[in-house]
This record gives structure tokens, C-alpha cells and sequence, in this order.
């Protein structure tokens, strides 16, 4: 690829390597030309290592405990001489292993499709226009535009580089972020010194820059060094893992009652083979086998319903942690708000214009009556990086589009204030300031230009001279007052003094009071061209123009959202970087605060000690001029405790507090490639109340889990009871390890996967979160699951004995069969834990139905057929049998339904 043009591009200029490239530094490639490299380079993309590998899947499920039991169990089957049985078990075995493993592999690939909606798309210059390109489509010679918190595409020389700094610990492993340039660097610099060149991998932590990519895909630097960086957390979630700790806990438990059994058996001398039989039995019967497979499908599933809603999960462990989540804490700007900015006044040292909302015309000849007008309403347009498209409309920051807009308005056409003023250096915004500068120069006289242009070009030239430089600074109006030693009032300049800065601040939050978001804007002249400071030197001794104050209208859907999260015990934070007053004021709006309530600022946060902080975050709901490093703070305060804490963010500066969150929640339409790469999940819409769906699927996922749980775990409590009192009873052996295999696999199976797709519990969203670490159980720590079990031993148990007895040779068989339809009768109660059956109705879940007549008709078939039922070890059934196990199953839901009832008037009593 490299021709000898492009080796070595960082000890070359940059006009040398995009000549060699075939690039135009202005224009870009064209899309021809970048359409051939593509088929040549091939995509600029690694290996996919971010997908755990289908062996580690395999390996996975191999040495899981329940496969290495059914193992057991076969290899022992065998050794009794039971050779059909054990090729049957093993059969089994594999089956399993293989369902298992496909679910898994499955779920994994799903995310992984998930991961790749949020793949980062670039900004490159194609065609001399910005474009939003897939970063897999880059190619050498692509010039890339990069803006903080921009992940860096591809391996690239630096055109352009604006207080540029990028934070290359993933390829270097230094911490501290590195100030780029463009000019060229020694041959010999090692990749960390480098300083003229980008490099797939890093990030932007500041500033801004342009690339001329050089290296694409497995040709960078990141690339060769091929260490592919694997998503080591693996595909497991907290659940599934408590689940393997569950099904370890039964084994061992299987064990110790297969000792007991055996040596009880032993003292009675009974034969060796019987025991041996008995002890797989119960190993098999004590195992959830279906639980894995159903539980990886369940929150697969609720990964997709989120997506349904706008809520893209990145990690699959996010799906059951939404579900507890006890507090979200909010951006405001774009999540609880529109983010549609409209410039509704302009204040100018008290005198102060309303403008109409939808922009009628404030008209020219006011502007050019008012130097201190023109000069705020060009500054705020200046001072911008919105990009204004060919058909006049305004792409960026809705901040800046909304001063572009205002511009317009009074008759300043952006692009030709920009041409007749061209930007020669700048400071780009961030949080921690909350401000930017640019410096402009005068450019020739073009002759042509508006009225309102040539009157700020007029301006300037008074104040700075015809080679001088005009700095525009533009930002919070409680830094930059700091900043301020004179005023511009009229045609005056006159010097600021603290009286004067008192009067500005109250204008300003009097506005802010009104939920309005107030930027100052100031200016500074450079007579001598050479004397101005490329840092925030710049920004000192500066004149105050005015302030703009726009509207960020809510969300109306978000009220809403806020009043469920009430309800459902969440409480809802906003943090924000915006002025208290106004934060204030929309979380009032928004039903977040009440009168009475203040928002807490960054600075007192600073102020308060660990203890004091707790106290604070009990009470305060508002956090406003908050920077990044406070939400760390404030994620760990609300952490302690039991607090499930999701966290959004947009910014550069916001990774480490979405990584420190329990869910990390970026924004999918402004978010930057940093947040999102470091986020758990990411809102499609930007949109708060996707958050609040999210959670409430979360706990619908959580609900069903435990549903299901609840249903086959009892089942394999009256597995094991049974089991143990047969021979307690005098009876041969009751179950053989098919029948329980197919008890657990299939019967318990099939109606789990319905339950994963119950509809919510009407409360759902009117109860407080499940704590993280409540029992997967829940709460009664299995007294439902004890109940149930101890019922269905009993109900089926009995009859069973009572055949026996009587020299029935059916007795195993109606044994094996009322145990399966009980267990349906049960999945079908199960469905919900508060609402009744008869409320519930039959119809609500179809695939409930499905799945009970299907499970029913194959437990029908492998009774009836005689080849399957010689396999089973079973006898056939009279009607009068089928009856006593119909009457069984109705008995078994009579008590289900009736312990949820006696459940309900506990609640009821405890509610009151
Ligand atoms: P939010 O949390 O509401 O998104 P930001 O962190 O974006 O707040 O902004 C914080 C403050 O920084 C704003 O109140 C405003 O005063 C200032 N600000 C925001 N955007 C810009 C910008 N593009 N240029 C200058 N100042 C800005
Ligand atoms: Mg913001």
C-alpha cells in the first residue's frame, strides 16, 4: 500500500503525504476514487475480538456441572448394563450440551449485532463536503475530521490540529492525553512521539484536528500489534453466574442426600444395583437442566423488546441489572429537554429585547443603530463551529445553531460573516470551562457584503486596526464576568466594576430563573497580530457585549416518565452543566423538585466532605455547573448502600463516570465515540423516558426469570422428595433418570420459554426495584418454592403409593405422568405471582397455551407409542388413570392459586 510517498508520514509535511496520497486537503477523496481504494485496502476494520469465540462457548458448557453429572450418570447406567439407557443419556447429554451452547453462541451474536448498530460513523471530507461515513469504509487518503471525545478511526498524519490533545493509553500506555501538531517530527520518533500523527485506538480528549488517514484495518499501528483486545468480561451475566452457583449448590446437596440413601440402603442390604440406580436418579432429578438454555434466551429476548423501544443494550448483564435500578441520574440538556434551542432575548447591561419565539424580525435598522447589538449578535455567531449546509440549514451544536439562527435573523448571513472574518486560531468549548474563544482576522474587503456584515467588519477595524486580530469569547455568564474589566454599552466601552458585574449577574439569573439558558459574549482586541497567547491567556481582560438567553423547551414525554419512576420507587437525578436557576427552574416543570427546592452546584460539592455529600444526596435532586469528575462523586455516594445506579452522558469527559455507573447509558444521536464505547447501553433518541422503558422491561425480565424459576425448581424439589421416601415407603425405585430427564427437559422446558414472554405484572412499574442481591429466589428466600413442592410431592406421591399397594402396575407411569401435568397446571398458575388465573385469563399468553398442549400431546405420545414407551420404562394407561392424573394437576393448581390468594391478603393486610 505505502508507497515510498507515504512511508514514514510523520517526519514528512502534511502537503508532501496528501500529494503522495492523491488527496485535495480541501476537497477530500472523491467518492469514486474512494470507492476503488475500498476494494483495494479492503475495510478498515480488526478481527472481530470483541465476540467471545464459539470454542470458549463450548468449553464453557462442557465443564459446566450439569453436563459432567448427566456424564456421570450415563457412564453409570452403562456399568449397570443398561446400555439402551446410557446411549440414550448420553444422547441427552449432547443434546443438551448442544442446546445450550446454541443459545449462548446465540445470545452472543445478538449482542454482538446489537454492538455493531452502535458502530461509530466519522466525519470524513468527501467530495469537498463533510459526510458521515462508517468508519469501516475509510481508506488512505480519507481526510477525517476529529472533535473531542471522537474515537481516532484509523492511523493517520494530522492536516490540521486545533489545542488537539489525544489520549493514547491503549496504544502506548501513557495516562496523561498527548498535545498534537502538525508539524513534521524526526524520522527516528518512537510511535509515542509521534506528535504529528493519530492513531487508531486512541481518543480525543480535547480539542479538534483533521486526519489524512495513512493506514487502515489490520495496516495500523493497533493492528499490527494484533494483542486483540477481547471483551475479557466473557458472555456470562451476574444472574446466570448466580445460577451456576445455584445448580452447584443442588449438586452437592444431590450428593449428600445420594450418600444418605445409599448408606440408609446399604444397612438394609439392598441390592447394589438398586442403589447405584436410585443414586442417578436422584443426581438427575436435583438438576434444573433447562434452566441455562431458558434463562440466556429470556434476556436475549429482553435485549430485543429494549431495542423494540429505543434502548440498544451493548452488554447482555445490562437487561437484568435495569431491572434494579433504584436511581437515573440525567443530563438535562437533550435528555429531559428537546434540545432545540430558540434565542428568545438579548440583554445588553439592562437594555433587554424579548424576541418572538419564532423569529419575527427584530429588522436590520435596530442593528445598525447599535454597535453593541451588532457586535453580541456577530460575536455569538463567530464565536460557533455550526456548519451551515447549502440549502441554509444549520448543522451542530444546538447551543451554537440557535446563535447562527438569531444571526440570521437580524440579517447576518453566517457564511459571509465567517469569509469576510476568517477564524485564525481558537480554544475550543469544554465542560470544565464551559467556554470558548476564537480570534478572527479582517479579511480584504469584499465589496459585496450585507449591511449588517459590513457594520461588524466596521466595527472591528475601529477597534482592533487593519492588521490587528479580534478574539470573541463566548460562554457561562458566571466565568466569563470573572473575565470582564470593561462593558461595551452603546457606542461606548466603559470599565467594569464589581458593581457593574453585580448588576449583569442579577440580569442574568433572573433569566435563568425562568429556565432560560443565558451565554455571555465578550470580545477582546489584538492590535499587534503577534501578540496573542495560544492559551487561555486569551481569555482575560475582555469587554462584556451581552448575553443571549435561550429556550430548551422539555420533553413532553418526560413528566410522564418522571411520575412512573415515582411510583416505581426510582429516583430521578439531574445533573447538569447549566446554571442552577435554570436547571431549577425545568426540574420544576418536570415534577423533579418542588418549590422549596435548590439545586446544588459543582463548586459546593467541592466543599463537602464525604459525610456532608451523603447528607446532601438524600435530599437534593438538582446538581447544576457540574464538570465530569462530580459525577464520579455522585454515582459512589448514591453506589453505597443497595443503590443501582444508571448514569447518562455525552461528553468526552463523561467515560470514567458511565464506566463507575451500574449502567452506563449513552447518548446515541449527540453522544461521542467515547461515551458510547464505555456505555452499557444507548439510547437511540437521546431521550429520558427510553431510559425509564428500559427499566421497566428490565424488571419484566427479571420477573420472568424468577417465574420460571420458581415452576421448575419446585418441580425438582418433589422430584428429590419422591425419590428419597419410595424407598422409605417400602417402594422399588419410582422414577427412572429418563423419566426425570424428560420431566426436566421437556415438560419444564417448553412452558419456562412461555413464561419468558408473559406480559408484565400490572405493578410493575408501582413497586420499589428488587435489591441486586435479593435471592434469585426472591424474597421469601424459597418459601414459595418450598410450599409448592412439598404440594406437589404430596398430591403425587400418594396416589401413586395408594397403586402401588394395590398391585396397579401403572403406578410408576401415572407417577411419571401426573408429575409432568401438575407441573403444567403449575407453569400456567406461575404466570403471575399476585394476579389470579381466572383474572389473568387463559388467552393472555398464547404461547403459554402452545407450549402446555404441545408439552401435553408429546407426554400423551411418549405414553401412548409403544416404542417410546418401552425406551421410558412405562406401562399403558387406562382412562380411569388419566382421569386420576387430570384430577391431580386440577388439585395441584387449586393449591397454587390458593397460595397466591392467601399472599394477596398477606400484602393486603401488610399494605394497610
Ligand atoms: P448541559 O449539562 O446542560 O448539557 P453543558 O455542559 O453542555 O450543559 O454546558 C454547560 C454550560 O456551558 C452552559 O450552561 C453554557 O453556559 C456553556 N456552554 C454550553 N455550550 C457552549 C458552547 N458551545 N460554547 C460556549 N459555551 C457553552
Ligand atoms: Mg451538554
Amino acid at each position: 500500500m505505502a508507497g515510498s510517498g507515504t512511508a514514514e508520514p510523520w517526519a514528512r509535511r502534511a502537503d508532501e503525504v496528501a500529494a503522495a496520497l492523491g488527496t485535495d486537503l480541501r476537497r477530500g477523496l472523491s467518492a469514486t476514487a474512494a470507492t476503488t481504494a475500498l476494494a483495494e485496502h479492503g475495510p478498515n476494520e480488526l478481527p472481530d475480538a470483541d465476540r467471545a469465540s464459539p470454542l470458549r462457548i463450548l468449553l464453557g458448557q462442557v465443564g459446566s456441572p450439569m453436563i459432567l453429572l448427566l456424564a456421570g450418570a450415563g457412564v453409570l447406567s452403562a456399568v449397570l448394563g443398561d446400555l439402551t439407557e446410557a446411549v440414550v443419556i448420553l444422547v441427552v447429554v449432547v443434546l443438551n450440551g448442544w442446546i445450550g451452547f446454541s443459545q449462548e453462541y446465540r445470545a452472543e451474536r445478538a449482542m454482538a449485532s446489537l454492538r455493531a448498530l452502535a458502530a461509530p460513523t466519522v466525519r470524513a471530507v468527501r467530495d469537498g463536503a463533510p459526510a458521515d461515513v462508517p468508519a469501516r469504509e475509510l481508506v488512505p487518503g480519507d481526510l477525517v475530521l476529529l472533535e473531542a471525545g471522537s474515537l481516532v478511526p484509523a492511523d493517520g498524519r494530522l492536516v490540521e490540529a486545533h489545542a488537539l490533545r489525544i489520549e493514547e493509553s491503549p496504544l502506548t500506555g501513557e495516562s496523561v492525553p498527548v498535545d498534537k501538531g502538525t508539524g513534521p517530527v524526526e524520522r527516528s520518533a518512537p510511535l509515542a512521539e509521534r506528535t504529528s500523527m493519530a492513531h487508531s485506538g486512541t481518543s480525543v480528549a480535547a480539542g479538534r484536528g483533521a486526519l489524512l488517514v495513512t493506514a487502515t484495518g489490520v495496516g495500523t499501528e493497533i493492528g499490527r500489534v494484533a494483542r486483540l483486545l477481547g471483551d475479557a468480561e466473557g458472555v456470562r451475566t451476574p444472574l446466570q453466574r448466580r445460577l451456576d452457583v445455584l445448580v452447584r449448590g443442588l449438586a452437592a446437596a444431590a450428593g449428600v442426600i445420594v450418600l444418605v440413601v445409599f448408606g440408609l440402603g446399604l444397612a438394609r442390604d439392598e441390592e447394589l444395583e438398586t442403589l447405584l440406580l436410585t443414586a442417578v436418579s436422584l443426581a438427575v432429578a436435583a438438576i434444573p437442566e433447562s434452566l441455562p438454555a431458558v434463562v440466556t434466551v429470556t434476556l436475549a429476548l429482553g435485549a430485543q423488546r429494549m431495542l423494540d423501544r429505543q434502548a440498544l443494550v451493548r452488554r447482555l448483564y445490562a437487561v437484568e441489572t435495569l431491572g434494579s435500578v433504584t436511581t437515573i441520574c440525567s443530563d438535562k440538556t437533550g435528555t429531559l429537554t428537546q434540545n432545540r434551542m430558540t434565542i428568545t432575548v438579548l440583554d445588553m447591561a439592562g437594555d433587554r429585547r424579548e424576541l418572538d419565539r419564532d423569529g419575527a424580525d427584530e429588522g436590520i435598522d435596530h442593528l445598525l443603530g447599535n454597535p453593541t447589538l451588532c457586535l453580541l449578535v456577530a460575536g455569538g455567531a463567530l464565536c460557533n463551529d455550526t456548519t451551515v449546509a447549502d440549502d441554509g440549514s444549520l448543522l451542530g451544536d444546538p447551543t451554537e445553531t440557535a446563535l447562527v439562527d438569531v444571526a440570521g435573523r437580524y440579517g447576518m448571513d453566517a457564511r459571509a460573516l465567517v469569509a469576510s472574518l476568517p477564524r485564525v486560531a481558537e480554544l475550543p468549548f469544554d465542560s470544565e470551562r464551559k467556554r470558548m474563544t476564537t480570534v478572527h482576522r479582517l479579511a480584504a474587503d469584499p465589496g459585496d457584503a450585507a449591511p449588517a456584515v459590513r457594520a461588524v467588519r466596521e466595527q472591528l477595524r475601529a477597534l482592533a486596526g487593519d492588521r490587528g486580530l479580534v478574539s470573541v469569547t463566548k460562554g457561562a455568564v458566571d466565568g466569563l464576568l470573572a473575565r470582564c474589566d470593561t462593558v461595551s454599552i452603546g457606542e461606548a466601552v466603559v470599565p467594569l466594576d464589581d458593581d457593574g458585574r453585580a448588576r449583569a449577574r442579577a440580569a442574568a439569573d433572573e433569566l435563568a430563573a425562568q429556565g432560560v439558558r443565558v451565554l455571555g459574549v465578550a470580545v477582546r482586541p489584538w492590535p499587534d497580530p503577534d501578540g496573542v497567547p495560544g492559551d487561555e491567556r486569551l481569555e482575560r481582560a475582555l469587554t462584556l457585549v451581552g448575553f443571549e438567553g435561550m429556550i430548551d423547551p422539555a420533553r413532553p414525554e418526560v413528566r410522564d416518565a418522571i411520575a412512573v419512576c415515582r411510583r416505581a420507587g426510582v429516583r430521578v437525578i439531574m445533573i447538569t452543566g447549566d446554571h442552577p436557576l435554570t436547571a431549577t427552574s425545568i426540574g420544576r416543570d418536570l415534577g423533579l423538585a418542588g418549590d422549596g427546592d435548590r439545586a446544588v452546584t459543582g463548586a459546593e460539592l467541592d466543599g463537602m466532605d464525604d459525610v456532608a455529600l451523603e447528607r446532601t444526596v438524600r435530599e437534593a435532586s438538582i446538581y447544576a455547573r457540574v464538570a465530569p469528575e462530580h459525577k464520579i462523586r455522585l454515582v459512589e455516594v448514591l453506589q453505597r448502600g443497595r443503590g443501582v445506579v444508571a448514569m447518562t452522558g455525552d461528553g468526552v469527559n463523561d467515560a470514567p463516570a458511565l464506566k463507575q455507573a451500574d449502567i452506563g447509558v449513552a447518548m446515541g444521536v449527540t453522544g461521542t465515540d467515547v461515551t458510547k464505547d464505555a456505555a452499557d447501553m444507548v439510547l437511540r433518541d437521546d431521550n429520558f423516558a427510553t431510559i425509564v422503558a428500559a427499566v421497566h422491561e428490565g424488571r419484566v425480565v427479571f420477573d420472568n426469570i424468577r417465574k420460571f424459576v420458581r415452576n421448575i425448581l419446585s418441580g425438582n424439589l418433589a422430584e428429590v422428595s419422591i425419590m428419597v421416601l419410595a424407598p422409605l415407603a417400602g417402594m422399588p425405585i419410582p422414577l427412572l433418570p429418563l423419566q426425570i430427564l424428560w420431566l426436566n427437559l421437556v415438560t419444564d422446558g417448553l412452558p419456562a420459554m412461555a413464561l419468558a414472554v408473559e406480559p408484565p405484572e400490572p405493578d410493575v412499574m408501582r413497586r420499589p426495584p428488587t435489591p441486586r442481591d435479593e435471592s434469585l429466589l426472591g424474597a421469601d428466600r424459597g418459601r414459595r418454592i418450598a410450599t409448592r413442592g412439598a404440594a406437589l410431592t404430596v398430591l403425587t406421591f400418594l396416589p401413586a403409593y395408594g397403586l402401588w399397594e394395590a398391585g396397579d402396575d401403572a403406578w410408576q407411569t401415572v407417577l411419571f405422568t401426573s408429575i409432568a401435568a401438575a407441573e403444567l397446571a403449575g407453569g400456567f398458575a406461575m404466570r403471575s405471582e399476585r394476579v389470579s388465573l381466572a383474572r389473568l385469563g387463559l388467552a393472555s399468553n398464547r404461547a403459554m397455551l402452545a407450549a402446555v398442549a404441545a408439552t401435553a400431546a408429546l407426554q400423551v405420545l411418549v405414553v401412548s407409542v409403544p416404542f417410546a414407551r418401552d425406551l421410558l420404562g412405562l406401562r399403558p394407561l387406562h382412562p380411569a388413570h388419566w382421569l386420576l392424573v387430570a384430577g391431580i394437576a386440577l388439585a395441584y393448581l387449586v393449591v397454587v392459586e390458593s397460595d397466591k390468594a392467601w399472599q394477596r391478603r398477606a400484602a393486603a393486610t401488610a399494605g394497610r
